[in-house]
């Protein structure tokens, strides 16, 4: 019942088939799940989860299901005692060495004097040190890597700190997509809607395993981790778990300055986030998330190395030889899927479906 299963259902179910929707857990949303605490702010129960995307298409199609709330991600980093725009910009350069970098071209030059040009860029150290060189890498990437993989930057494929831009400018926002916005009764009502038709049935606290073999269907879309799927037949496919620390502060209305607090080098949690940034709420006291990363855990993100990667070709060669399952989502396809691209990966899926099965 999260992004992929739950579209793909909904898209399903609107063309008129019968749909069955499984999940282990006692609610929907997947990792996108959110509810109210205690103190009545709206926490992201599987950690921050802020919705963006360049693509129309997904953006229109979500907004059946919601209206949104505008909200533009900000990120601090920790570093050295104080706070810095995170993503690197010209801002974060000038505070971090007492630069006077006045525009985008002198930012760049900077940033040409300091980076370290590699001959090929296959992983995520080599990304880094080619766009910023060794002295960003070692106090905003480094540390925050090790943690949050337990890996070497080295070992992890290129992708994953791409995932974060350098910028020349003073734009400190974390995602610069065109439609950046937060559902707004959160991402369970939206997911309550999708799934909120005639034809969908949900079955929580239902382990697919449990129950597979007493339901009938034409096909089965599994979103589930894939070697689980095959009885870790060739070995156990590493996913990276994490740790949530749910706190509430009631004497302070805000306990940090931005949505995001990351912490590459001190402690043991990667990132604070403080819900009330993202939520708009108006409530008195403010409640945050710390996010541990360890290696067993519900699985939240697959490990792209080199070996993983191989190891999910084998199990991806054999889910190609079963006719009737289609495998959709970040725990299936082994992809680290944003939101917007869990969704994507769904409506896709939904039309391979309606083709197959019309
Ligand atoms: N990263 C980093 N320092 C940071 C933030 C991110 O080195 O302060 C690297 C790290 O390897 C991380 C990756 O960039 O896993 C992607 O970060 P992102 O914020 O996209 O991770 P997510 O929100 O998906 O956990």
């Amino acid at each position: 019942a999260g992004y992929s299963g739950s579209v793909v259902a909904e898209r399903m179910a609107s063309s008129g088939f019968k749909v069955l929707v499984i999940d282990r857990r006692p609610h929907i949303a997947g990792n996108a799940y959110d509810c109210c605490d205690a103190h009545g702010v709206r926490i992201h129960c599987y950690g921050p989860h802020i919705f963006h995307t360049n693509a129309p298409r997904i953006f229109e199609y979500l907004s059946r299901f919601t209206t949104w709330r505008t909200y533009e991600h900000r990120v601090r980093s920790w570093v050295d005692g104080r706070f810095y725009p995170f993503p690197i910009n010209r801002d974060t350069l000038n505070l971090l060495y007492g630069l006077q970098l006045h525009n985008d071209a002198e930012a760049q030059a900077y940033l040409e004097s300091v980076r370290v040009p590699q001959s090929q860029i296959v992983n995520s150290e080599q990304v880094v040190l080619n766009a910023v060189g060794w002295d960003l890498y070692q106090k905003f990437f480094y540390g925050y890597t090790k943690k949050q993989w337990g890996l070497e930057p080295s070992e992890i494929k290129a992708g994953v700190a791409a995932r974060i831009p350098v910028r020349s400018n003073q734009d400190d926002r974390y995602f610069t997509d065109e439609f950046q916005a937060m559902p707004k009764d959160g991402y369970t009502a939206m997911f309550e809607r999708l799934l909120a038709h005639k034809n969908i049935e949900v079955r929580l606290s239902t382990a697919y395993r449990d129950v597979c073999d007493e339901i009938e269907a034409r096909h089965v879309l599994y979103t589930g981790p894939i070697d689980e799927f095959f009885d870790y037949r060739f070995g156990k496919l590493p996913y990276r778990s994490l740790r949530f620390e749910h706190y509430h502060v009631p004497e302070k209305e805000f306990a940090q300055e931005v949505g995001t607090v990351n912490y590459p080098n001190d402690f043991a949690y990667t990132r604070i986030t403080e819900f009330k940034h993202l939520t708009g709420q108006q409530v008195a006291g403010t409640s945050l998330t710390k996010e541990y990363p360890q290696a067993v855990g519900e699985p939240y993100y697959p490990i792209l190395t080199d070996a993983n990667m191989e190891l999910f070709q084998a199990y991806l060669a054999l889910a190609k030889t079963l006719e009737q399952v289609t495998f959709v989502g970040r725990l299936a396809q082994y992809r680290y899927y944003n939101m917007d691209q869990a969704a994507a990966a769904g409506l896709k899926a939904a039309e391979y479906l309606l083709e197959k099965l019309s």
